[in-house]
């Protein structure tokens, strides 16, 4: 496919954009990760979907892509957490890591470039503080030190307000010491209980904005990559402040497009935590199969709410399980006949596939070619050269769409057993072939 028909939808312009990497062949992504301090909810998942299919797709068209998430592991409410379960702040943190990558494996995500945690980055945000107040971007203020909003005058951009706007009706905590109401922490100067850091800045430890604008620069060696996403949530404060942190200090948006993965929604809120309507990815995949998951979400435009509903991932199961039938019939019929060849693909139709997804991940779309082509495969069971370039087709898209589907091998017994029935026909033997013909349905062979 040809590269440059790839759009994205760019949060920072407010539009789809034609997709141009900064250098000619590579692809830097980035997306904020969760705090991790108890089990994600479903909607969690649903960035790191996202973000794994926008690089499989990239990766499919000939980018070499890097795709960068962090673990938020220094947190007040980790260390609330920590206290509560009697447990250290790492032992939890490396714990519920731990639970986060059990669902991204059975989410089959591929493995990331790099997984950094806010913990191994403090003497790099040190540096990074320190710069800022030298250049009078930052400030210390009564006990914590602040970013100066109005440092960066286009500060509102993403999240489309202004300054003025933004500021309407907000009051300086006069306790606080802050100049502005928009001002924001940097670095918390503390003694208390929880994880602290003895550094140049003061005793302390770091605010949740500034991490990953030290790993972007740091993992990436460049403060301007191509893509950094999140969830819709994240556009303000979090990622506002991020760009306002990188053009104080680095003097770029840090990255040129801005991608945001919209809510999961149950009974009309947006699930979260603090609402308390969570339902745990964990329990959800214990449940249903990842690739259902996976399919669930493709059902709607990446960037829209999504409703949370069992029933439809019902279906999903329902629909997966069919794709899988399909394809192990098909397996069979061309393993059984020794036909191997994995070259042979049909790549009209996979261009279809390719290019519903250059048009800003339109996973609706996509399915519906990957629909077309499960059609192509059950029409054409004779007819096996043609079978053959067809499974090939799905399995490529397969791995593309992140279901990762493969390809069944008989069994020297399952061969055994095709033989028996298509020699107990040849023989006319009807009793013999008819219950043959039952263990094979049973084993979903034929
Ligand atoms: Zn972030």
């Amino acid at each position: 496919m040809d590269k440059g028909k790839i759009r994205l939808y760019d949060t920072y312009q407010g539009m789809i954009r034609p997709f141009k990497p900064i250098k000619d062949n590579e692809v830097d992504i980035y997306y904020c990760g969760p705090t991790v301090y108890n089990y994600v909810h479903l909607g969690n998942m649903r960035p790191a979907i996202t973000f794994d299919l926008l690089s499989n797709f990239l990766s499919e068209v000939g980018y070499d892509v890097k795709l960068v998430s962090n673990y938020t592991d220094i947190d007040d409410k980790i260390i609330a957490e920590s206290i509560k379960e009697g447990k250290s702040e790492k032992e939890l943190s490396l714990f519920y890591i731990k639970a986060y990558e059990d669902c991204l494996n059975k989410l089959k995500i591929s493995p990331l470039y790099y997984h950094p945690k806010a913990s191994e980055y403090i003497d790099k945000m040190v540096d990074f503080i320190d710069d800022l107040i030298k250049d009078g971007k930052a400030y210390k203020a009564g006990n914590d030190i602040y970013f100066r909003v109005h440092s960066v005058p286009s500060y509102g951009k993403l999240s489309n307000q202004n300054l003025e706007e933004l500021e309407a009706g907000k009051r300086i905590d006069v306790a606080s010491g802050k100049e502005d109401p928009l001002d924001f922490v940097l670095w918390k100067l503390t003694d208390d209980q929880g994880i602290k850091f003895d550094t140049k800045i003061g005793l302390g430890r770091p605010g949740w904005h500034t991490e990953c604008v030290c790993m972007v620069d740091d993992v990436f060696s460049s403060p301007l990559i191509d893509i950094h996403g999140g969830g819709f949530d994240l556009k303000f404060p979090h990622h506002e402040n991020e760009i306002a942190q990188s053009l104080a200090h680095n003097n770029t948006t840090l990255a040129n497009y801005w991608m945001h993965v919209g809510f999961l929604m149950t009974g009309g809120e947006k699930m979260s935590k603090s609402l308390g309507n969570s339902i745990l990815a964990i329990d959800v995949l214990s449940r249903h199969l990842g690739e259902a998951v996976r399919l669930f979400f493709y059902q709607t435009n990446y960037r829209s709410p999504i409703n949370y509903s069992e029933e439809i991932l019902e279906e999903c199961d329902k629909k997966i399980n069919k794709y899988l039938s399909s394809i192990r019939r098909a397996s069979v019929s061309l393993d059984y006949n020794n036909i191997k060849t994995d070259d042979l693909y049909d790549q009209e139709i996979y261009e279809e596939l390719l290019e519903a997804l250059a048009d800003d991940l339109n996973t609706a779309n996509a399915l519906a070619v990957f629909d077309k082509a499960f059609k192509m495969l059950n029409s054409n069971s004779k007819n096996l050269d043609k079978l053959n370039a067809i499974l090939n087709t799905i399995i490529k898209m397969s791995n593309v769409l992140g279901f990762k589907f493969n390809k069944y091998s008989l069994t020297d017994e399952e061969r055994k057993l095709i033989d028996d029935y298509n020699k107990a026909r040849s023989e006319k033997d009807y009793s013999k072939s008819d219950l043959l013909r039952a263990k094979l349905l049973e084993k979903n062979l034929i």
